[in-house]
């Protein structure tokens, strides 16, 4: 890819649009930190929790976007998504998958810890909705995965559907492939859901190469030109 030395952004026609997203997504993301999430009261989270968690990662369409629940005591404490038990076994994964957290994007359907990690409640997932929808849609993942019921319900806009439901086949949001699948808190609470959450990633990676054969945008994960 060539780029422009004054405007500092590529030269080609294909390059600039693939630029220009990113830098809308980016834009995007400040102003949802801006004018929605820092400081909000919309829900009771606010009075308990310590830190909001604002989704992490690659912002330039990364191969797959992982939606979880909530955040537990760690991630309040730190602000981080994935950065307690469950975050150690996320990394595993992804390593497994040949990424590092850095190539992907994660993001909670609730930013706030519920006390005592309580399960959410509907209210609660209302009025963070638009925060993890807002930030799937600038990131523009070229597939969702959804750890965990929580996620997967908000995802397909149903209400208690099992994760045995949900995983059967490989649904959209937004156009978006969405695979649901075992969160990593259920996996290590119980060792039997490792592997059909394996086989779940594996559907998933399949799923992304028939996806990346019919792309034209050669991202930077694609190995191409820089
Ligand atoms: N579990 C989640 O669902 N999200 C986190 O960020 C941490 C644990």
């Amino acid at each position: 890819m060539r780029w422009d030395w004054i405007w500092s952004c590529p030269y080609d026609n294909e390059g600039w649009k693939v630029w220009m997203e990113d830098q809308i997504g980016k834009v995007t993301l400040q102003t949802l930190w801006e004018q929605k999430v820092e400081g909000c009261t919309r829900c009771r989270l606010h009075e308990t929790r310590q830190n909001i968690v604002f989704g992490a990662g690659n912002t330039e369409q990364p191969d797959f976007l992982f939606l979880g629940e909530g955040p537990g005591a760690n991630e309040d404490a730190k602000a981080e998504p994935f950065v307690g038990p469950a975050g150690k076994l996320l990394d595993k994964i992804l390593y497994h998958m040949n990424y590092k957290r850095q190539d992907v994007y994660i993001c909670n359907v609730i930013s706030c810890r519920p006390p005592g990690n309580r399960d959410p409640k509907a209210d609660e997932l209302e009025a963070c909705a638009s925060v993890w929808s807002t930030q799937v849609m600038a990131v523009r993942p070229r597939m969702i995965i959804a750890l965990g019921r929580f996620s997967g319900n908000a995802l397909l806009g149903t209400k208690g559907q099992s994760i045995v439901q949900m995983r059967k086949k490989i649904h959209t949001w937004n156009r978006i492939p969405v695979q649901v699948t075992y969160h990593p808190a259920g996996m290590l609470r119980n060792e039997d859901y490792k592997q059909p959450a394996w086989d779940d990633l594996q559907k998933a990676m399949q799923r992304l190469k028939e996806i990346k054969k019919y792309a034209t945008d050669a991202g930077p994960l694609f190995g191409g030109e820089a």
